[in-house]
């Protein structure tokens, strides 16, 4: 079956402009599921054949069927776990680009540890409450997403005292670090076997972003940072640090191949990292599908331009992928 009989789907939120762009761009059938609160919205992009409109984006499973009449590949993003949670993604029995076995290693802040610091990735200290810390730390919550949940303790008074008002039993404290944040997004073919740099972003956190415009003098002790994110901004790095950035993806790639299982990670991922002074790479998490911050680059960014020479953003090079291993007859390799 040629590659024009496939429609490529996902659900209408996060990166969906940007993967069905891509999608159209190389040739597939598009659909988008959608709200009726966010129909409106999404019809007014031509590039969108089809629409399924839902209750709600996470009741996908119950439409598998007509899914699968259309030859649907489905493209994750950040919404299909916030939305359907692990379990519903692992439920899911149409194509779903990526691997699924990934999403345990993930989701469990444990694993991802251990996944990172086999990649010989630099990661913040971690400490147990009762060892002798050093602050500032920020406590992240199990299960907490998008920096919301998360709190800084500047002083043992302080942890103890927030950490016991906190609801969640499942939390880890780590070590404050003091660098810019720069998010990379990368993009793994197991058909070529090599990593790719997409594009770079930062995150406005807000209110983290804006609590540096007050002077110190106007800061009040209640005035907590909080990290929810609310959009983004690009970043190219010094060039410098470039073959360190590629090093550490393609040692990522590597563990999971070791880790997880032999396909391992593949397709966009993004790590998130904060780089401090002497030019170390901190790695805060690994998000194992597109992220948002690409949505920066649907016209392509800096890096990709200098491989691609046309406009190629991380959608369209998911759908280049696909569209490259259905020619060649190796479309499972690609699916979960
Ligand atoms: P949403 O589709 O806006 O409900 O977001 C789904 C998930 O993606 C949430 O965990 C968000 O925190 C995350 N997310 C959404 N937009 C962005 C963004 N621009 N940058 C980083 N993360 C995002
Ligand atoms: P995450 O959920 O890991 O993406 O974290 C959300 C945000 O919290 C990040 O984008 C950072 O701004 C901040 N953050 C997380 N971990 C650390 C850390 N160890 N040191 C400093 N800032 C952090």
């Amino acid at each position: 079956m040629k590659h024009q009989h496939f429609t490529i789907a996902t659900l209408g939120s996060h990166s969906a402009l940007q993967i069905l762009k891509g999608a159209k761009d190389e040739g597939f059938k598009t659909l988008l599921v959608v709200t009726k609160h966010t129909e409106p919205f999404y019809r007014r992009f031509t590039f969108i054949d089809d629409f399924i409109v839902l209750r709600a984006l996470g009741d996908v499973i119950s439409i598998e069927k007509s899914l699968r009449k259309r030859n649907v590949i489905l493209i994750p993003h950040g919404s299909f776990v916030a939305y359907l949670g692990k379990v519903g993604n692992k439920r899911l029995t149409v194509p779903y680009y990526g691997n699924k076995k990934v999403l345990d290693w993930e989701a469990d802040r444990t694993l991802q540890r251990r996944w990172l610091t086999r990649a010989g990735i630099h990661q913040p200290k971690q400490y147990r409450p009762d060892e002798s810390i050093r602050f500032p730390v920020i406590v992240k919550s199990f299960g907490a997403a998008g920096g919301s949940g998360y709190f800084i303790a500047a002083n043992k008074a302080g942890l103890d005292k927030k950490i016991k008002a906190m609801k969640q039993h499942k939390y880890v404290i780590q070590q404050y670090v003091v660098g810019v944040t720069c998010y990379l997004h990368y993009f793994y073919s197991p058909l070529t076997k090599s990593v790719e740099l997409m594009s770079i972003d930062r995150r406005y956190e807000t209110n983290a972003d804006a609590l540096g415009r007050i002077p110190l003098t106007y800061q009040t002790p209640s005035l907590d940072p909080s990290f929810v994110v609310v959009g983004n901004s690009p970043l190219v790095l010094r060039e410098s640090l470039l073959p360190e950035v590629l090093a550490m993806a393609e040692r990522i790639v590597s563990a999971s191949q070791k880790l997880i299982d032999p396909r391992g990670l593949f397709g966009p991922f993004c790590l998130e990292t904060i780089i401090t002074p002497d030019q170390k790479f901190y790695a805060m998490e690994i998000s194992c599908r597109i992220v948002a911050g690409t949505n920066l680059f649907i016209e392509g960014s800096p890096y990709t331009w200098l491989t691609y020479n046309e406009p190629m953003s991380t959608g369209r090079r998911i759908a280049r992928e696909i569209k490259t291993a259905i020619n060649k007859n190796k479309l499972a390799l690609l699916t979960g």
